[in-house]
This record gives structure tokens, C-alpha cells and sequence, in this order.
């Protein structure tokens, strides 16, 4: 089986990586100091990184406006959902927002737009 995550949380743990890659490449930016030019140029990418990942907290807020709050049929306990299928955050029960999917295997490709089912 795959490891599919609800997606919330995947985008979630994306825009904590970025903090950490900006940071990283900042550190590695300092090695740079005799060479002024590829540290700015470090400490910018950076920069970059961080700016990336409080935007992607942003757009995590607009999604969070989108998605569908459901009680999970397995556990029982209340998760977000977004798109047609998604995962419990909880227990990663598939889930589904529509009925022709229902008993289906899960498959992150039916989120997709010119999805034909
Ligand atoms: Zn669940």
C-alpha cells in the first residue's frame, strides 16, 4: 500500500520543510563569508525558502476554508477533507465526497479535474 496522507497534513509537513531548508541553506551561507556575493545569494535563497513556506501556511488557511468537516466512519472522530477523496487524519480511512466512488480502491488520482469517472 502506499503511503497517502490526508492532505491537509502533507502540505502541512511541506511548508514546515521549507522553513528548514531556508534555514539550512542560510547556514550554508555563512561558510560563504569571504565570498560576500554567494553569501547574499544563499542568505536570499533562503529567504525565499521561509517567504515560500509562510505563503503555503496561507494557502493552507484559504484551503482549510474548503474543505469538508466529516465524522470518520472508522474511528468515529471529526477530520477535514478536501477534494473527492481524501484520508483520515486520524486513521487514514479513505474517504470519498462521492457516492460513485463508493467501495472503490482509493486513488489520489480521482482528485484530478479531467478525471472521467
Ligand atoms: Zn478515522
Amino acid at each position: 500500500m502506499k503511503p497517502y496522507k490526508n492532505k491537509i497534513n502533507r502540505i502541512r509537513t511541506f511548508a514546515l520543510s521549507l522553513i528548514f531548508i531556508g534555514i539550512v541553506i542560510m547556514y550554508v551561507g555563512i561558510y560563504f563569508r569571504s565570498h560576500p556575493v554567494v553569501m547574499v545569494i544563499f542568505m536570499l535563497l533562503g529567504l525565499i525558502a521561509i517567504v515560500g513556506s509562510t505563503a503555503v501556511y496561507a494557502w493552507i488557511g484559504l484551503l482549510s476554508m474548503k474543505t469538508v468537516p466529516v465524522e470518520c466512519p472508522n474511528c468515529g472522530r471529526h477530520t477535514k477533507m478536501l477534494g473527492r477523496v481524501d484520508m483520515c487524519m486520524h486513521c487514514r480511512e479513505p474517504l470519498t465526497m462521492d457516492p460513485a466512488l463508493e467501495g472503490k480502491e482509493f486513488d489520489v488520482n480521482y482528485n484530478k479535474k479531467n478525471s472521467k469517472l
